[in-house]
């Protein structure tokens, strides 16, 4: 029996409208379009990726070459449920023309749009987020999964801002030692080995440091809020990568530590080899610092007296609340010295004035200033009053 004997036309789309509402348009990829949708059966919300498989634009072995990766996006998305920070595919549906993959919905959408909106981020941050990435690719490494899209496009978060990894499409499990030869991903986060292999049929192939070169770059962009290696010309771009040309420029990196500078240019290493792997960047001193979070075991007796002290500075708090009177015109006129603020401006003025402070109680007391007219003023500043 051939493929499309076993899936007739429509079967996967109905069990799809069957099961879910399909609303307004959250993002868009090549060949995705990827919806808000609601189930009908629970109410609850969730995101579907359609792709669309029938284009006009698609040529016969495009076509098989989008249902076979695909059905690889699905397989690997399947091997990677549970994990915290991947996003979690909670169903699927596949006819002859469309795929339907239901998602859990991040309703905070990308990390390229957090940092669009924050222009940069801080470097502690920038940890958080970092760690989290690396442990995904820690984990997904050890189970030979390369990821080969790794962007901020793909990156979401979640309603704590914790981020989900997404966008499995040019995911593939590799065998012990096996090298990669095809050319994808983005432009700007592509690691300078798979240029070469575009450019050079011999080249050995590439592996898995492609994901630690473009979680370089994302680190990188999260700080400075720009790419490391970008060029109105996509050539030119190619070629600063392929030289490994970056710079911590100023003024952005002017702020930031040598700690998190170090981290990335271990990460932005040409040569793969040599670049450093998910286990050693979060074992660098970057991701040291606020891990210990202190734990403080109070006796019952400590735990009494933090009680007792809390409870009488609230009393006094609010018994001092009670206590302060709303200023009126009337107080001000009557004593403008007797209130703080004012004070501090009178003094200030007088300062400018005499040209010395004035001291209450002597020949010009402060409140001196007050019956100062321009004229009175005038000849104070000349001496003659
Ligand atoms: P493509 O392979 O076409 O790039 P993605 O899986 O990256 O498709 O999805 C495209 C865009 O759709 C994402 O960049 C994001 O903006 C949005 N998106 C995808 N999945 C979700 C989701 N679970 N929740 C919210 N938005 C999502
Ligand atoms: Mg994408």
């Amino acid at each position: 029996m051939t493929r499309e004997e076993e899936i007739p036309d429509w079967v996967g789309a109905k069990e799809f409208y069957d099961k879910y509402v399909p609303k307004e348009i959250l993002g868009r990829g090549v060949s995705s379009v990827v919806r808000r949708c609601i189930s009908k059966q629970t109410g609850h919300e969730y995101a579907v990726k359609i792709i669309d498989i029938t284009s006009d634009k698609l040529t016969q072995q495009e076509i098989q070459e989008l249902q076979e990766s695909t059905a690889k996006e699905i397989d690997i998305l399947k091997k990677v449920r549970g994990e915290q920070n991947i996003i979690q595919l909670i169903d699927y549906f596949e006819s002859k023309a469309f795929f339907f993959l239901v998602f859990d919905l991040m309703k905070r959408g990308e990390l390229f749009d957090y940092l669009t909106e924050q222009v940069t981020l801080s470097e502690k941050e920038t940890r958080k987020i970092m760690r989290a990435l690396l442990e995904v690719v820690q984990f997904l490494h050890s189970q030979n999964i390369v990821h080969r899209d790794l962007k901020p496009e793909n990156i979401l978060l979640d309603d704590d801002r914790n981020i989900k990894l997404t966008d499995f499409g040019f995911s593939c499990q590799i065998d012990h030692g096996e090298m990669l030869k095809e050319i994808c991903g983005t432009p700007g986060y592509l690691a300078p080995e798979i240029i070469q292999c575009s450019m050079d049929e011999n080249h050995q192939g590439y592996g898995k440091e492609i994901d630690l070169w473009s979680s370089g770059v994302i680190m990188y962009t999260l700080l400075a809020g720009s790419p490391p290696f970008w060029h109105r010309k996509q050539m030119f771009m190619l070629r600063m990568i392929l030289a490994g040309n970056y710079e911590f420029g100023s003024p952005e990196w002017d702020d930031r530590s040598d700690t998190v500078k170090d981290l990335i240019s271990r990460m932005l290493v040409i040569d793969p080899k040599k670049r450093c792997t998910a286990s050693e960047a979060l074992a660098h001193p970057f991701f040291q610092q606020y891990v210990v979070q202190e734990v403080r075991h109070f006796s019952p007796y400590r735990k009494f007296k933090v009680i007792c002290t809390t409870v009488l500075a609230s009393v006094k708090i609010y018994y001092h609340y009670r206590r302060v009177k709303p200023v009126t015109k009337e107080i001000v006129m009557r004593d403008p010295y007797a209130m703080k603020t004012i004070r501090k401006m009178i003094d200030a003025c007088a300062f400018r004035i005499y040209g010395h402070w004035v001291k209450k109680g002597q020949a010009q007391n402060r409140a001196a200033l007050f019956e100062n007219t321009p004229k009175t003023i005038l000849l104070s500043l000349t001496g003659e009053a």
